[in-house]
């Protein structure tokens, strides 16, 4: 027997393995089993190449649980290690700018085992002790065993065993005793050994007998060595890929396309990846791309290896050429990852242009799923956005599909404003909207349907993109003014009117989180009389700062509407005679008033007018002041005279609530109200 000292400083390695790698310790298990699974296609390789004579056998790899000694024992019947190959591969561990690494990763155990091929160390994360037990498949070589307890001290001596290859059994320390638990285990296995290319045992495959797990004497194999992507796409099936989708996904709903990636130049990626159903909401995205390395999974964070978008698909991405033992800045700055990023873009758009140009149908049919992903894409990566807007779709409310050039196509005629601005027309909700949506198809407009949740950001960035295409929401304006072409009719109403009107209408509009601006619009006689409309931008703006914090200063602004009152129709005119006749001779006097006194604040301006303001007499300031409160004063008892008829007057509440109503703006007790002013009318 011989005793030595690991061949690093005495005092780095244990304390990294146990202070630094803190955060993962999981991942003993991942490096041990695929320790062995190396070792086992190792001896496939030699075997092939004829270096290796013996007798191959089933290479398999077996994990086992003693809960009593309390151990974890990985055996395999791979190469195995002679004296001298333990010395060098286990006792010799080359570590130099130890220090600063180690301050720079301190919470990245992946890293750190990576960096310093501490795979096999990594076990002395959960044991106080390790022992490798192995016989070389080298001829006439001697079993080995080795043993150290977590200090820089071991031991290597000959032993007895029989079978070629390797244990590596692992003392599980008291801090560390939750690992001896066959579900946790099984859990981990699972985890990072499913698609491990060697089969590798668990105990036994369990039955349910009389209501009770019971042991059958079948190996319980927990990976499949051959997973669906390591396959040719040539002979696959669909159904295989569903079926694989299933066992990375058991609880997700069967997804819309596959993609399969197999690429070896110039550098290698191999993978499946999957469009899931988003269901229009991109955030609950629990379901990730795995991440794996020669079949050993590595992460399901991929952000910066793919693009963000991206992360929105499923499926596995399997590269020995991703760095994966470095950090997250690192990778993206990367030349080899933002290669194999724009290759996985590329790919992407492409097998979408290919669905789309070869079943136009069946693209259309999972449009809906797939808008929100495409979207995103186009939003946030410039070439992708050139590559989709081929195959992006804009969805009408009769349901029919257009690309961005077959929808310019079909409505460039009939939907182009005198300024050359192509306008297309949208409904974020055709029940809401309804009336807009119809009047605007009465005049042979088409509406799109835009209700996704990046629909909004999607018109922007299409309208940056080309100043002179326009996307208007049809409530946005009266529909003469949707699409403007000619100029506008004025509306033939006195001063009087406009200035009295709005204290009429406005006194039945109550919600004092609205801001209303009331415009008159001559329409027609056979149009509606009141229409609520709100500012394209406004709103636009307003939606968009529900989404961006950076944007809250138009999120705190009140809603501001347009109350259009079409003074062609008559019972816009009714009201008008209504409260003339009402009124007439009250406002007049009223009126007659204001005008005096208007007529004496100008001669009083007049005589001012050359005058520094301190040459001015005091008696002349004095008295420009009684005339302005005057003035005020009897504009206030002419508001609250118009104010007072406005609320009296049923028609005018009649005709606000129904403006209000085809805005689906009339709730609670104001809905109560107009129900039963409405029956009452009839009667
Ligand atoms: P790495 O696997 O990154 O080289 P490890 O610390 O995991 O680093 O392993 C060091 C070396 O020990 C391996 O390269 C291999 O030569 C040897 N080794 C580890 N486990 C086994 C095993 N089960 N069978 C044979 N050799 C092994």
């Amino acid at each position: 027997m011989s005793t030595g000292k690991i061949g690093v400083t005495s005092n780095d390695l244990f304390p990294i393995i146990k202070k630094f790698l803190y955060s993962d310790h999981d991942i003993f298990l991942r490096e041990i089993v695929s320790n062995a699974v190396d070792a086992s296609q190792k001896l496939k390789t030699l075997s092939s190449t004829g270096e290796f004579k013996g007798e191959l056998g089933e290479l398999k790899v077996r994990v086992s649980l003693d809960k009593e000694a309390k151990t974890i024992t990985i055996s395999d019947n791979g190469i195995g290690m002679t004296k001298d190959e333990v010395e060098k591969y286990i006792n010799q561990i080359a570590f130099s700018g130890a220090e600063e690494f180690l301050d720079k990763y301190k919470d990245q155990a992946n890293a750190i085992i990576g960096h310093f091929g501490l795979g096999f160390y990594s076990s002395f994360m959960i044991s106080d002790k390790v022992e490798i037990v192995s016989l070389s498949h080298k001829e006439g070589a001697e079993a080995i065993r080795w043993s150290c307890e977590g200090n820089p001290e071991y031991t290597l001596e000959t032993t007895e065993k029989s079978e070629r290859g390797t244990d590596i059994i692992m003392h599980v320390s008291e801090e560390e005793k939750d690992f001896l638990d066959e579900a946790k285990l099984e859990g981990l296995l699972n985890k990072y050994c499913k698609f491990l290319p060697i089969e590798i045992i668990f105990g036994k495959k369990k039955d349910w007998k009389d209501g009770q797990q019971v042991e059958t004497e079948e190996d319980n194999i927990v990976n499949d060595t051959n997973p669906t992507w390591t396959k040719k796409p040539a002979d696959l099936k669909e159904e295989d890929y569903d079926n694989f989708y299933r066992q990375l996904y058991p609880m997700a709903e069967k997804p819309l396309f596959n993609i399969h990636l197999n690429v070896d130049y110039p550098f290698n990626l191999t993978g499946v990846l999957y469009f899931p159903k988003i269901n229009n909401n991109i955030e609950v995205q629990k379901n990730k791309i795995q991440l794996y390395c020669n079949q050993v999974f590595v992460t399901d964070s991929v952000e910066g290896i793919v693009p963000e978008f991206l992360t929105l698909l499923h499926g596995v991405i399997d590269s020995p050429d991703i760095p994966l033992n470095v950090s997250r800045s690192y990778l993206q700055s990367d030349g080899n990852v933002k290669k194999i990023s724009n290759h996985i873009s590329k790919k992407v758009s492409d097998s979408l242009h290919d669905i789309f140009k070869k079943d136009r149908a069946d693209f259309e049919s999972k449009w809906d799923d797939l808008r929100l992903f495409v979207q995103y894409g186009m939003l946030t990566e410039e070439k992708f956005f050139d590559r989709a807007k081929k195959f992006v779709l804009l969805k009408n409310t009769d349901s029919k599909y257009f690309t961005l050039e077959e929808y310019e196509e079909l409505i460039k005629t009939n939907q182009t404003d005198k300024d050359n601005n192509i306008i297309a027309l949208y409904t974020t909700n055709p029940d809401e909207q309804y009336t807009y949506i119809e009047a605007a198809k009465a005049k042979g407009y088409d509406v799109l349907l835009l209700d996704s949740q990046l629909d909004n950001h999607f018109i922007n960035h299409l309208e940056q993109k080309e100043n002179s295409k326009k996307y208007v929401r049809v409530d946005s304006d009266i529909v003469d003014k949707l699409i403007v072409k000619e100029e506008a009719k004025k509306a033939d109403l006195s001063d009087t009117e406009v200035s009295e009107m709005p204290h009429v209408f406005k006194a039945h509009l109550t919600d004092e989180k609205i801001n209303y601006t009331v415009v008159f619009e001559s329409l027609g006689s056979d149009n509606q009389p009141l229409l609520i409309t709100q500012s394209e931008f406004m709103r636009r703006m307003k939606e968009m700062s529900a989404m961006n914090p950076g944007m809250n200063f138009y999120g705190e602004m009140p809603d501001s509407y347009n109350l259009v009152v079409n003074t062609d129709h008559e019972l816009i005119k009714k009201v008008i005679e209504t409260k003339n006749s009402e009124l007439g001779s009250n406002l007049s006097e009223l009126n007659q008033q204001i005008s005096n006194f208007e007529s004496e604040k100008s001669q009083l301006e007049e005589l001012k007018k050359d005058k520094k303001e301190d040459e001015v007499p005091q008696e002349e300031k004095d008295k420009m002041n009684d005339i302005i409160n005057s003035i005020s004063e009897e504009n206030k008892k002419k508001e609250t005279i118009l104010n007072e008829f406005g609320k009296n007057n049923d028609l005018a509440k009649q005709l606000i609530d129904l403006a209000l109503l085809a805005n689906n703006m009339l709730k609670g007790a104001d809905l109560a109200k107009f129900v039963k002013r409405s029956v009452d009318m009839i009667k």
